[in-house]
C-alpha cells in the first residue's frame, strides 16, 4: 500500500483514491478510497469516482485491478508474473476441478418480463373521460390532486384505471428498457379499509426500479421506496433489505452509490446492508418529522431535497453507523 494509508475500525484500510482524477473526478483529497483484505480475497472500493475491484482466489489479476496496481506505482512486469503464476495455479486448480468461475464477478443478466397494466389503464392526463360515470370521474380527481399534493406532477407518466379497487389508486409503471415489468399503486383516499394495502405492487423478482434513468449521472441514490427514487432521480429497492442480486444489479451501473435511508426503525436494516456493501449513506439534516425524500419535497421542494441529499454523503463505516443509531429511530 502506498504511503498515508490507514487502517480504520471497520476493517478497511482507506487513503487518497489514485484512480478519481484518471476518471474525470477531482483529485480525492478526503480518503475516499477503500480497500479490505479478507481471507482469500480482497475489495477495493472508492467511494468518490465508485471505481470498485478486487481479487479473489482461483482468479488472475483482472484489467481493473491492473490499472489500480500500475497507479499505485506497480512495475507491470510484476502483475505480468503474478498472473502468470495465478494462471498456473488456475490451470492445476481445474484439473483437480476445485475452482469454477465465480459468477458474481460477471454482471447480474436481468430477464424481467413484460407485464400488462391493470384493464382500462391510461395516463391520467390523457384519460378518456366521456367513458367514466360521475362516481368514477370523482375518484380520478382524487387522484390528480394526490400526484400534485405530493410535488409529483412533474412525471408525466401517472396512470389512473376505474377497474376495481384501482379506481382509488394511482399507478406508476415500472419500466426497464423501455418496456413495463411491473407497476405500483398507491392508495389515495384519506380512509384505507383495514384490509386494504397501502401499496399494490406487481413486480419480478429482484426488481430495482428506475435502472432507465441512470445512465446520465456519476451517483446513484439509493432510497427504499419508488415514489422517494421519483422525487431524488434516484433507484428504489423493493422493500428495506435488497437481496444480493439486487445489491449486485445496482453495483452494475459502475457508479457511486448512495443510499438515502428512511429515517425510521427500518431504515437501519437498509443502512447495515450499505455498509456492508461498502456503499456511502447520505444523512440530510432535515427537520426530526421528515422521514424520507417524499416528506422532504413537500416542505423544501425537490431543488433543496436533491442538494441536501448530495450534500450529507457519509463515506466513513464507523461514522454512518453512529448516524444511522441517531437518525434512524
Ligand atoms: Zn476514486
Amino acid at each position: 500500500m502506498p504511503a498515508g494509508w490507514k487502517h480504520t475500525p471497520s476493517g478497511w484500510i482507506s487513503g487518497n483514491c489514485p484512480m478519481c482524477s484518471k476518471r474525470g473526478h477531482n483529485p480525492d483529497k478526503r480518503g475516499r478510497g477503500g480497500i479490505r483484505f479478507e481471507d482469500d480475497h480482497f475489495q477495493y472500493n472508492c467511494f468518490n469516482c465508485g471505481f470498485k475491484t478486487g481479487w479473489s482466489d482461483g482468479r488472475r489479476i483482472g484489467g481493473k485491478l491492473q490499472e489500480l496496481l500500475t497507479t499505485f506505482g506497480t512495475d507491470p512486469a510484476d502483475i505480468q508474473r503474478v498472473n502468470l503464476e495465478l494462471l498456473r495455479e488456475q490451470e492445476a486448480g481445474d484439473i483437480a476441478g476445485q475452482y469454477i468461475e465465480k459468477p458474481k464477478e460477471q454482471k447480474v443478466q436481468i430477464d424481467w418480463p413484460t407485464v400488462q397494466l391493470p384493464p382500462n389503464s391510461y395516463q391520467i392526463g390523457e384519460y378518456p373521460t366521456k367513458e367514466l360515470d360521475k362516481k368514477q370521474l370523482d375518484k380520478l380527481a382524487l387522484a390528480c390532486a394526490y400526484i400534485m399534493k405530493r410535488g409529483l406532477d412533474f412525471c408525466e407518466d401517472w396512470h389512473w384505471s376505474p377497474h376495481m379497487h384501482f379506481a382509488n389508486r394511482v399507478i406508476l409503471p415500472f419500466y426497464y428498457k423501455r418496456k413495463i415489468v411491473g407497476y405500483t399503486a398507491r392508495w389515495v383516499p384519506e380512509h384505507r379499509p383495514d384490509a386494504m394495502p397501502k401499496y399494490y405492487n406487481q413486480m419480478p423478482k429482484n426488481f430495482v426500479y428506475n435502472l432507465d434513468k441512470q445512465d446520465k449521472h456519476n451517483t446513484v441514490i439509493v432510497t427504499e421506496g419508488q415514489f422517494d427514487a421519483i422525487q431524488v432521480g434516484g433507484v428504489a429497492l423493493a422493500g428495506n433489505t435488497p437481496n444480493s442480486i439486487q445489491c449486485k444489479i445496482i453495483e452494475d451501473l459502475d457508479k457511486q452509490i448512495v443510499l438515502l435511508p428512511d429515517f425510521d426503525k427500518s431504515g437501519i436494516d437498509t443502512v447495515n446492508v450499505a455498509v456492508k456493501n461498502g456503499w456511502a449513506v447520505s444523512f440530510p439534516e432535515w427537520e426530526d418529522d421528515i422521514k424520507d425524500a417524499s416528506d422532504a419535497v413537500i416542505k423544501y421542494g425537490r431543488l433543496f431535497t436533491v442538494k441536501t441529499v448530495l450534500e450529507s454523503i457519509e463515506t466513513n463505516a464507523t461514522k454512518i453507523k453512529i448516524l444511522a443509531k441517531a437518525r434512524c429511530r
